[in-house]
C-alpha cells in the first residue's frame, strides 16, 4: 500500500509492529519541541515544515544537502514531516525494497512480492513461516502502525541521528528505527 505523499522519504518507526500511537498531540508535541518539525502545513494536519533544529536530527550524507525546506517549488517536492497513523499492522514496501532475508535460515526471499500474506512470509529455502517484520529488509521496508515520513529523501541520502531515536524511546516507551521508502 501506498499512504505517503512522496515517492522517496526517510521514514521512522516504533520498532513493535503493533505499537499504537494513543496521543497524537503528544507525538506532535515532542516533534516541535525537538525542533524536528515546525508549523503545520495548511493542506494536512498532521504534515508540518521542518523545524529549526532539524538538520540536528537529520545528517545529510553529502557535504551540502540537495534538499528544499520550503514549498518553493510548483511542484510541491520539498521536504516537510508527516504523521501516519493506521488501524491495523501495515507494510510500506516500495519498488526499491530488497528481497529480504529469511531470520532462520538467512537465505534472500526473492518472491517476497507474490507469497506476502497477512504480514507473514513462508521461506521457499525452509519452509518456516515467519512474521515479515521479522525478516531483514536492510532498512528497505518497515512494519508499523504509526510512521513519521521526512519526505524527499532518498535511499541513504540522509540518517535520524541517534540521539533523535532515543528521544523518541525515551517519550514513547518503544524503540524507534527507521527505513527508506522508495517507490
Ligand atoms: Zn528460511
Amino acid at each position: 500500500m501506498n499512504a505517503f505523499t512522496s515517492n522517496a522519504s526517510l521514514v521512522l518507526h516504533p520498532k513493535e509492529p503493533n505499537w499504537t500511537l494513543d496521543n497524537l498531540e503528544a507525538l506532535i508535541k515532542f516533534l516541535q519541541q525537538s525542533g524536528l518539525a515546525g508549523d503545520p502545513l495548511n493542506k494536512d494536519e498532521n504534515s508540518f515544515l521542518v523545524g529549526k533544529k532539524f538538520l540536528d536530527h537529520v545528517s545529510f550524507m553529502g557535504c551540502s544537502p540537495n534538499i528544499k525546506l520550503e514549498d518553493e517549488t510548483a511542484d510541491g517536492k520539498f521536504t516537510f514531516i508527516r504523521i501516519s497513523t493506521m488501524p491495523g499492522i501495515t507494510a510500506l514496501t516500495g519498488k526499491h525494497s530488497f528481497a529480504p532475508h529469511c531470520p532462520q535460515c538467512k537465505k534472500p526471499e526473492k518472491n517476497w512480492r507474490e507469497i506476502l500474506k497477512d504480514n507473514q512470509l513462508e521461506c521457499s529455502h525452509c519452509q518456516v513461516t515467519s512474521d515479515a517484520w521479522q525478516y531483514n529488509w536492510r532498512k528497505s521496508a518497515g512494519f508499523a502502525r504509526c510512521f513519521i515520513e521526512i519526505t524527499d529523501i532518498y535511499p541513504k541520502e540522509a540518517t535520524p541521528q541517534p540521539s533523535l531515536l532515543d528521544s523518541l524511546e525515551k517519550s514513547f516507551q518503544v524503540p524507534w528505527g527507521y527505513f527508506f521508502y522508495h517507490a
